[in-house]
C-alpha cells in the first residue's frame, strides 16, 4: 500500500484513509507527497 506524507506537517497518511477523505487528519491540509518516490537511494560501487 502506498504511503503519503502531509506536505505541511509531515504526518504519514496511508492511501486507504485518503480515499475516504482527502485531507490530513492532523492539520487538514490537502497537499501530499510520496516519500518513497521522492527519496532515491543510489548505491555507489
Ligand atoms: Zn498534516
Amino acid at each position: 500500500m502506498a504511503e503519503y506524507k502531509c506536505f505541511f506537517c509531515g504526518k504519514q497518511v496511508n492511501e486507504k484513509s485518503l480515499r475516504s477523505r482527502f485531507s490530513c487528519p492532523n492539520c487538514g491540509m490537502k497537499v501530499f507527497f510520496k516519500p518513497r518516490t521522492a527519496v532515491k537511494k543510489i548505491k555507489a560501487i
